[in-house]
């Protein structure tokens, strides 16, 4: 539209100038054609003018020279000296005939006529024209117009006759007539016209020329008459009317041409432009991909030419942009916001999982080996793992050590059996620097659509379920297994804690521990119990880890905390010398607060330091272990015992272990069990003993179920044993009747 109003802006702007210099030149050449035509108008009015004269006076000597012709003639003379009249008056018509004068006179010089060839006069009657007469007895002859008696005009004149003496006068009259109007008019190309002052109509007139507008000119001729000479305009003005009419023509033809010409020219000039709008339009809807027209080879096309630029550079940009919000820039995979987009591609009736796989250690090999290790470790995993993305499926870095694959209508074998590929794909040693790095994972699980329908849930899930399987050592676990209930009911269940804590629907168990070289119960551990009035008692593995995810584990500990030295007053008062310990999560290892807290704890309740002990799982230190590290010295500080839960199912070294103050370490039950069939576990758990001895620390088996179990480990110097083999977790009250029992028990 636009564009179209332009081309007609154009070609009106072009048109318009030409017809507004044209109007300029028709409008000149009228007004000087207006000037030409009067300057031309008096120049041929007064020539004509001046030739009606010329041939006046010619007219009037010619007259003459016949009349003296006739003076001359000796016989006429005799016949005038005679009185002889019929021989005058044959002469004078014969003469007259000559020289066609209508009128021949001859008088005396007493003024009487002597002769005529007028009927109406005849001799002896006085001569018609005195005044003539005495204009030429004063200057020798004379001439004038002079209207006969039969109202008809004449050019009279007259001269002497000599003989030698002046005998008579001779006049000669000539008509003035239109047919001698018609000769003046022939001649000086004058419209003639003699008229008698101050009487209508005319006495003699030339034919009319054409035309109703005269230009005029009076002459005035003697005896009350005068001339009108006159000059059709319209006969001046004819060629000049006929060039402004072609020049009209021309200009008429010139500006169709020129519009015609300006709206092709525009048209040129604007089609290109329309071609760069339509592009500019493609642009803005994304489309980069097509290329511009080829444009001409003028500003248009420069413009053209920068607007190609700037398509291939916003194209470009346009894909950075892309690449930055989609694109892992340390791996190049797809990241986690790509990967919850590309989630829409699954249907519900294919179904599909979603698997979080995650590197042990991870964190470890950042610390001890540098980021830039770390970094490169990264880069080598994704490599490992990329090539296994099987079609229609995608391999995403979440964050940190954290990657997802994306398995298009894969069900639960399938996802299996793709889960297996990778941690045997992971299992071959990466060489970074040349130092072999083994490196192991876990994966969870999520399948679509049976643990959630949107891509956030299934990779909560997935990853609660790779938490499962590194607590299980398992390597592998699907979400069903993490609760066995359908996700709804799990987040419901999140819901419900904060309930639950303030209903006290959160109970201690105590767990004992035994020492094997003294055979006394010296400590117990705190384990949390949810005492649910629908479910009812729910266990630790399928709620702390939510409360985990949730932050409310900050909630819980303060109580567990609380709790477990509250009955640790009591058995103090009660004059049992029993430990408690409680088990701390990663966020309450990372809070600030910790150490200040449990003091207050030990203050308030009187209780004293070494009551009281901690433990911490490998991995909780290994989040971020300059804090980790900080915080245990000053729960160190306060003197309460540390201790390392689950030693044995992360992958913290000895050494580095031994750089904490930690005091105990208590063995994963994992190694425990069979520890009388498996050499491999008895020898695994017999040399760690011995290491931590030699680094002086307590060492407490966990999950010690039967006796020989217990004899095995107090053969090879364990400290303390803890499990159902010697008692199952119980509450405060039941642990009072179960020491009195334990104790009969050894005694017996
Ligand atoms: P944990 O600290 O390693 O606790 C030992 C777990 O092993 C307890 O499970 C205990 O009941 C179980 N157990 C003890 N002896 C045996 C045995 O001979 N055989 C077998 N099969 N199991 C045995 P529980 O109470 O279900 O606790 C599970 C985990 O929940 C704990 O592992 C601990 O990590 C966590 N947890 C429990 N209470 C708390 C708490 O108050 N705070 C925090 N942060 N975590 C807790
Ligand atoms: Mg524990
Ligand atoms: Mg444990």
């Amino acid at each position: 539209m636009s564009s179209r109003s332009l081309r007609h802006r154009i070609a009106i702007v072009f048109v318009g100038l030409l017809v507004l210099v044209m109007g300029l030149v028709l409008a000149l050449v009228h007004h000087s054609s207006a000037r030409i035509v009067e300057r031309e108008t008096r120049r041929e009015l007064a020539v004509g003018t001046k030739v009606f004269q010329r041939l006046l006076e010619q007219n009037q000597r010619q007259l003459e020279t016949a009349a003296a012709v006739l003076s001359a003639d000796f016989a006429f003379r005799e016949a005038i000296a005679t009185q002889d009249q019929p021989t005058v008056r044959s002469v004078i018509h014969n003469h007259g005939q000559r020289i066609h004068a209508q009128v021949m006179m001859v008088t005396g010089t007493d003024g009487k006529l002597i002769a005529t060839t007028q009927h109406a006069g005849a001799s002896g009657d006085p001569f018609p024209f005195p005044d003539l007469l005495a204009a030429a007895e004063a200057s020798g002859r004379s001439a004038g117009f002079r209207q006969m008696r039969n109202g008809q005009l004449y050019q009279v004149v007259l001269v002497p006759i000599l003989a030698p003496t002046r005998i008579a006068w001779v006049a000669m009259g000539f008509h003035v007539d239109d047919r001698w109007a018609d000769d003046m008019a022939g001649v000086t190309g004058l419209g003639v016209h003699i008229v008698r002052t101050g009487t209508p109509g005319a006495l003699a007139s030339s034919a009319a020329a054409g035309g109703t507008h005269y230009a005029s000119v009076h002459v005035p001729l003697d005896g009350g008459v005068q001339a009108v000479l006159q000059l059709p305009v319209a006969q001046v003005q004819a060629p000049f009317e006929q060039l402004q009419g072609r020049l009209l023509g021309v200009i008429v033809v010139a500006v169709l041409v020129f519009a015609a010409g300006s709206i092709m020219l525009a048209g040129r000039i604007v089609r290109p432009l329309n071609e760069l709008s339509a592009a500019a339009r493609r642009i803005a809807q994304g489309d980069y991909a097509q290329p511009l027209p080829p444009a001409p080879r003028d500003e248009i096309g420069q413009l053209a030419g920068s607007f190609g630029q700037m398509r291939t550079e916003i194209a470009s940009r346009e894909e950075r942009i892309a690449r930055l919000a989609y694109v892992d820039a340390l791996t190049d995979l797809p990241n986690r916001t790509r990967f919850l987009e590309a989630f829409g591609r699954l249907s519900p009736g294919a179904g599909g999982a979603v698997m979080v796989v995650n590197v042990d250690r991870f964190a470890l090999i950042n610390n001890a080996l540098g980021h830039d290790v770390g970094d490169r470790l990264l880069r080598a995993v994704a490599g490992q793992l990329q090539p296994l993305v099987p079609p229609g499926g995608m391999l995403a870095r979440l964050w940190g050590d954290q990657f997802a694959f994306l398995l298009e209508g894969a069900g639960l074998e399938a996802a299996r059996r793709f889960a297996d590929t990778v941690l045997a794909a992971l299992r071959d040693p990466v060489t970074l620097d040349g130092q072999r790095l083994d490196i192991e994972a876990g994966v969870g699980i999520a399948l679509y659509p049976d643990d959630g329908l949107d891509a956030a849930t299934l990779l909560r899930r997935a990853e609660l379920a790779l938490a499962t399987a590194k607590r299980r050592h398992a390597g592998i676990a699907f979400a069903q297994e993490t609760g066995g209930e359908p996700a709804h009911e799990q987040l419901s269940l999140i819901g419900d804690m904060r309930r639950a804590l303030a209903a006290g629907e959160f109970t201690l168990a105590y767990q004992p521990k035994l020492a094997l070289g003294s055979g006394r119960i010296v400590a117990v551990e705190a384990l949390l119990r949810w005492q649910h009035p629908e479910r009812g008692t729910i266990a630790p593995a399928r709620f702390i880890p939510f409360a985990e995810q949730t932050g409310f584990i900050r909630e819980i500990t303060p109580w567990v905390l609380e709790s477990s030295v509250r009955q640790a007053a009591m058995w103090h008062a009660a004059g049992l010398d029993i430990a408690v310990s409680a088990n701390l999560s990663t966020l309450d290892l990372l809070d600030p607060h910790l150490g200040r807290r449990v003091r207050g704890l030990l203050e308030t309740y009187a209780v004293p330091a070494r009551r009281l002990c901690l433990e911490i799982t490998e991995s909780a230190l290994m989040d971020d272990p300059a804090l980790a590290q900080a915080h245990l010295d000053e729960l160190a500080g306060l003197g309460i015992k540390l201790s390392i839960d689950d030693y044995g199912v992360g992958q913290a070294s000895l050494a580095y272990l031994k750089s904490l103050p930690v005091d105990e370490l208590k063995l994963d039950r994992s190694f425990i069990t069979a520890i009388t069939e498996s050499p491999r576990n008895a020898a695994i758990v017999e040399s760690t003993i011995m290491l931590s001895h030699a680094l002086g620390l307590t060492v407490v088996a966990e999950g010690v179920e039967t006796p020989a179990e217990l004899r095995w480990l107090r053969e090879h110097g364990c400290d303390i044993a803890q499990g159902y083999g010697i008692g199952r977790p119980m509450t405060a009250a039941q642990l009072g009747d179960w020491l009195a029992d334990f104790a009969f028990r050894t005694v017996a």
